[in-house]
């Protein structure tokens, strides 16, 4: 039974790297129908805040990755890794260390004098038949992890192949302070224990942290989970993804007027490939993911094809669920959608057409509030010439039929009354009525506005 965690650290929002860590645990435990768990990491009090924990989980929710267990917070299971670590110091598989910080730091100068890696020296590590030294009074120990000496510390892969780190490399890891508080390290070790993960899907940042878990784990008696660790991400230029890149955080893109679904689909292919399929449903990636298909090299992220998806997402979603994101983002703006035409019809004449859904929202905003075109748009088509057609147009439109063809045909008398040729009617017309001298084919944004809209709009000029 597959068992896969998100563990984010709830230091800064939900970017898109954490996004796509998320997706591919959410992805391949849904797609052997195991469980999908979600841990907020929130042991560094510091840095961690209740705002980035909530953005982390409007993150998930707005990308649809539901967990099926959690959230579970690390700071409500200090009691838990407390026990662990008195478990341990009882077995032997850990102990205290008195050295003080100022004694530590001399230890390590001596030994980069002396030209060497600077490591613990295992001063308080019990050894059978070494004498330690008694406990220094009033000095609060810090817990150390008794790390093999010996051997390799090995592990498949699933992205990377096998690693090896030697245990000569590792020293005795601090697992709780002198305050009893545990380490980062350990809080994850004890959490993927008990948590029963098999599966351990994340950042390769974390891969020099894997073989010291990997010891407590064994230290621990528990099964080693198996690990995945992805390749990060770079920006369009080849740099690290970084806040530069400008969108880090994955709301930021709700913001910037992205669907879901463009973005699941766009991370999905972010160093996973299924043959040349670039268009995919969600459905089909949990159906078809596995780990295998994963690059080992770095992800290079490419805003255009995001945008290409996200067109695609736009043009293909429905027209009542586009109306309904377009009101909010209206109200957003204190726009009530509810002074414009029905937003379905909006929507309809315009969703092939835009690039994100706040393109969408402009175009709707139109309907919605009277525009005011500027005086430039105004001198160049609201000419002499351009206001006597309108005029004799909105007499015409009082009574015609509102749809398309005879409104397409209250047009051509017009143009053949005035001698004049369709973009000599049509530009004033959008100009009047929308404000802009672009907009979609205008009998169909004639309709769509309605007769009373379209008369007071032109009634302004004539
Ligand atoms: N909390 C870690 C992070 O946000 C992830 C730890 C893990 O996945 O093991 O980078």
């Amino acid at each position: 039974n597959v068992r896969t965690r998100f563990a984010p650290s709830p230091t800064g929002y939900l970017h898109i790297g954490g996004a796509r860590t998320a997706l591919f645990s959410w992805a391949f435990a849904r797609r052997h129908a195991g469980t999908f768990i979600l841990r907020i990491e929130d042991t560094d009090v510091a840095r961690s805040t209740p705002a980035a924990v909530q953005a982390i989980l409007d993150g998930m929710s707005w990308l649809g990755l539901d967990a099926d267990e959690g959230p579970f917070y690390q700071m409500q299971r200090m009691d838990r890794y407390k026990a662990v670590i008195g478990e341990m110091l009882a077995a032997g598989t850990a102990y205290r260390c008195y050295a003080s910080t100022e004694e530590l730091d001399r230890m390590r100068e001596e030994q980069r004098a002396r030209g060497e890696k600077p490591r613990y020296d295992g001063r308080w590590r019990p050894e059978p038949g070494k004498v330690l030294p008694a406990p220094p009074a009033g000095v609060e120990p810090v817990v150390r992890f008794r790390n093999p000496v010996e051997g390799v510390v090995a592990w498949d892969d699933l992205v990377k192949g096998r690693i090896e780190i030697a245990n000569a490399e590792l020293d005795d890891l601090v697992i709780a302070r002198a305050d009893g508080t545990p380490t980062y390290n350990f809080c994850v070790v004890v959490d993927d224990r008990d948590m029963g993960i098999t599966h351990v899907i994340r950042g390769d940042d974390h891969v020099n942290n894997t073989p010291r878990q990997i010891n407590i784990l064994r230290a621990l008696g528990a099964e080693v989970p198996l690990y995945a660790h992805l390749s990060m991400i770079l920006g369009d230029d080849g740099a690290k993804l970084s806040k530069r890149h400008g969108a880090v955080s994955v709301m930021q893109y709700f913001d910037d007027g992205y669907l879901p679904e463009a973005v699941i689909n766009y991370l999905a292919r972010l160093g996973w490939s299924h043959g040349d399929d670039e268009i995919f449903t969600r459905e089909q990636f949990v159906a078809w993911f596995d780990l295998d298909h994963i690059t080992p090299s770095a992800a290079q992220f490419n805003t255009e094809k995001l945008n290409w998806l996200n067109a695609h997402y736009i043009k293909h979603s429905d027209d009542a669920r586009l109306a309904a994101d377009v009101a909010s983002r209206l109200a957003r703006r204190s726009v009530d959608p509810e002074t414009g035409p029905r937003l379905e019809s909006v929507v309809a004449l315009y969703k092939e057409r835009v690039a994100n859904l706040n393109e969408l929202a402009d175009a709707a905003e139109l309907y919605c509030v009277e525009a005011h075109p500027s005086d430039e748009l105004l001198a160049q088509h609201l000419t002499d010439a351009g206001r006597a057609a309108l005029a004799s147009l909105k007499a015409r439109l009082a009574d015609v039929a509102w749809e398309k063809s005879a409104l397409n045909q209250a047009i051509k008398d017009t143009m053949a009354e005035h001698g004049l040729k369709m973009p000599q009617v049509a530009i004033p017309l959008r100009v009047a009525t929308l404000g802009v001298a672009q907009t979609p084919a205008i009998d169909a944004v004639l309709e769509v506005l309605g007769r009373e809209r379209v008369l007071k709009r032109i009634g302004r000029y004539v």
